[in-house]
């Protein structure tokens, strides 16, 4: 099957995703907007679902994460899920930004949003992306905003003033991280404030609140000998989100819904209401069987035969620092999907689980690694195991190999997204049944 994969043009549709997505407000808005050219039908949370069987229909909770499913028939089997993460670490823009600096400069205030690498965020161009809330004549009104120009920078000190900065540097968020906007003023205050209201067509005073992050001006670019290597923002985790709906639409659900869901804040640990701790897939699945007239009984059944992808990118071995991986998982770039496993279930693998997800790799002709931490290394966290305190039911923790994670640049294999698409795409077009001793059928 891997013959077939079209590795450039997944490539190249990857990069335009990215490019397009520069806060998760984006990412959300973006796979909308694939969702709809492929047909699928919008539902809001507060209104009444009537879903019909061979139909497609997604719902979105607080603009940032986006669930998406395709009925095949009324007496389905179970769920087939894929889940990731929307959100990337970053520095979010504080309320009353400026800040004046003897007179001749005005910087922004900011704060770390979940757990970034400072130092590559210095020395490059960099802009403002998010969502501002207006006042309307009736209420409030949500509008992305990105603005598309380099426009901050965050410099480093000199060398010269730091000369032990090669040694290693304690950065500071509060006094390193804060990047400079513009010229010093006589009247600083509301100057950022109203050049946002400028890119968005309102007035200042009408913006009641803003949700504004730093994004880096860097396009996402293809980089090696043979173009084996892709730079980019955001590949933790908009890869997996980008390969989970490209697999979902290139599907065919015949026993089991599909189901692609993407959610915000695992960065900051997902305890937001629209983070993987929340009710919201389970709220979606309930009334999926609900809408379709099932029982409890019957959404019970299901669960059990439901399989879950938490897919969240991983960590490939590091060409400079080979010694920080496991010596015998040794997860490379461009070799594979990775199954994720910890004795402690910081991932949910068991072998179960992993094993079903082996079977549907071979199914689909891809590709597939482990990952283990060393036993002396402290691992991250991913949304599986959250998800799971919800909606109880098979899960393997996968990724795509990846370096330099929560860089604001990211490196990782340019056939791996291929790889995910096609394993995303068997995943959803099938559908696993529990017999109820740990034999499963796989269809
Ligand atoms: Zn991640």
């Amino acid at each position: 099957m891997s013959e077939q994969l079209n590795f450039e043009k997944t490539n190249q549709e990857l990069l335009a995703f990215l490019d397009g997505s520069p806060s998760s407000f984006h990412a959300a808005a973006n796979m909308k907007t694939m969702l709809e050219e492929a047909g699928f039908i919008r539902l809001l949370e507060g209104q009444r679902w009537k879903l019909e069987t061979g139909k497609g229909y997604f719902v979105t909770r607080n603009d940032s994460a986006l669930i998406a499913f395709r009925i095949p028939k009324k007496d389905f089997a179970g769920f087939q899920i894929m889940a990731s993460h929307s959100d990337s670490p970053v520095f979010k823009i504080k309320s009353n930004a400026e800040i004046q600096v003897e007179n001749h400069y005005v910087k922004l205030n900011v704060e770390k949003y979940g757990g970034m690498i400072y130092s590559p965020w210095m020395d490059r161009p960099l802009s403002v992306a998010g969502r501002i809330v207006v006042q309307t004549a009736d209420g409030v009104a949500t509008r992305l905003i990105c603005v598309d120009r380099d426009l901050l920078v965050i410099p480093n000190l000199a060398i010269h003033m730091n000369r032990q900065v090669n040694e290693g540097y304690a950065f500071n968020a509060q006094k390193d991280m804060l990047p400079l906007f513009c010229g010093g003023r006589e009247e600083a205050r509301g100057t950022f404030l109203s050049m946002i209201a400028r890119e968005a067509g309102v007035k200042a005073e009408d913006i009641l609140d803003t949700d504004l992050f730093l994004y880096s001006r860097m396009k996402g670019t293809v980089v090696g000998l043979d173009g084996e290597y892709i730079c980019s923002p955001h590949l933790d985790d908009l890869q997996c989100a980008f390969a989970s709906l490209k697999g979902f639409l290139a599907a065919e659900p015949k026993e089991s819904v599909a189901v692609h869901c993407v959610l915000d804040n695992e960065e900051v640990g997902s305890s937001t209401k629209q983070g993987a701790a929340s009710t919201f897939l389970k709220d979606v699945l309930h009334r999926i069987n609900g809408a379709m007239g099932r029982t409890e009984e019957e959404y019970l059944t299901a669960l059990a035969s439901s399989f879950m992808v938490s897919a969240d990118n991983a960590h490939g071995v590091h060409p400079n620092q080979p010694d920080k991986a496991d010596p015998t998982n040794r997860p490379y770039l461009n070799e594979g999907i990775v199954i994720k496993y910890s004795a402690n279930q910081k991932y949910t693998t068991d072998a179960v689980s992993g094993a079903v997800f082996k079977a549907l790799c071979r199914k689909a002709g891809v590709p597939f690694q482990t990952f283990h931490n060393r036993s002396d290394i402290l691992g991250g966290s991913t949304l599986g195991n959250i998800s799971g305190n919800q909606v109880a039911v098979n899960t393997v923790d996968i990724g795509l190999p990846q370096l330099a994670m929560h860089s604001c640049c990211e490196t990782a294999g340019s056939r791996d997204t291929a790889y995910l698409i096609e394993a995303a795409r068997v995943l959803f077009s099938s559908a696993i049944r529990g017999d109820g001793d740990g034999n499963y059928s796989l269809a």
